[in-house]
């Protein structure tokens, strides 16, 4: 039997991930809308995810993601529409989780079904699975695993968190406001996924990732 242990695991922290990605532009368009928060329920939530376009999706996260990162990094009051401010936006967000965990849980049991036609977990593993695949590269700097492995044993890699990360490629998306769907993903090394946070496109790592490549080359020469 192949082993799937480590495609298994990244494919419940994508679902996990893109739950909450569904989750918050959810609540964002509810407000976008000027709804009333005690509109949320299980059932318009499905709805939601069911019935709303990817495209309407995407653009709900992409102006949510900026007012995230607004949030995240001033203390200042940002007007939105003059409708709300992002602070106001956390606060409320916060207090409705805080006192809506088990509908959260429950949304996320029914998301972790719809997640399934967006990534069958068996065309996934398909292209993801198989643990021992030391030939698999990352999508950016065209670095195998078994390179990546080269370099750890012989202590030419000193990131500190190897612990947990670094020892096995990561799914990036090509475009972070869609799905996690088989177009929209590729495996990519740690530090290639870090590197290229929400900053830069597709197009513009895969450049990048040509000069991280030399750098990784000259490693694994000086390893010989
Ligand atoms: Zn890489």
């Amino acid at each position: 039997m192949e082993n799937h242990k480590i495609a298994d695991s990244r494919y419940k922290n994508i679902r996990h991930r893109s739950f909450n990605q569904s989750f918050d532009i959810y609540y964002f368009s509810l407000l976008e809308q000027s709804n009333e928060l005690n509109t949320i329920s299980l059932e318009n939530y499905i709805s939601f995810v069911e019935n709303t376009s990817q495209i309407e999706k995407s653009r709900l996260s992409e102006i949510y993601r900026k007012l995230f990162q607004y949030s995240k990094q001033n203390d200042q009051i940002h007007e939105l529409d003059n409708k709300f401010t992002v602070i106001q936006l956390k606060k409320d967000y916060d207090e409705w989780e805080a006192n809506n965990l088990p509908l959260i849980k429950e949304m996320e049991k029914h998301y972790e079904e719809y997640f399934k036609t967006i990534l069958p977990l068996d065309k996934f593993n398909e292209k993801y699975g198989h643990d021992e695949d030391y030939e698999k590269t990352c999508e950016y700097c065209k670095t195998k695993r078994s390179e990546f492995a080269k370099m750890i044993e012989s202590g030419q890699i000193i990131t500190k968190r190897l612990y947990s990360r670094g020892r096995t490629l990561e799914i990036d998306r090509i475009n972070p406001n869609d799905d996690y769907n088989m177009n929209n993903i590729v495996l990519c090394c740690y530090w290639c996924n870090n590197a290229k946070t929400d900053e830069f496109s597709y197009e513009d790592f895969i450049e990048i990732g040509k000069e991280i490549r030399k750098i990784w080359e000259k490693r694994l020469k000086s390893n010989r």
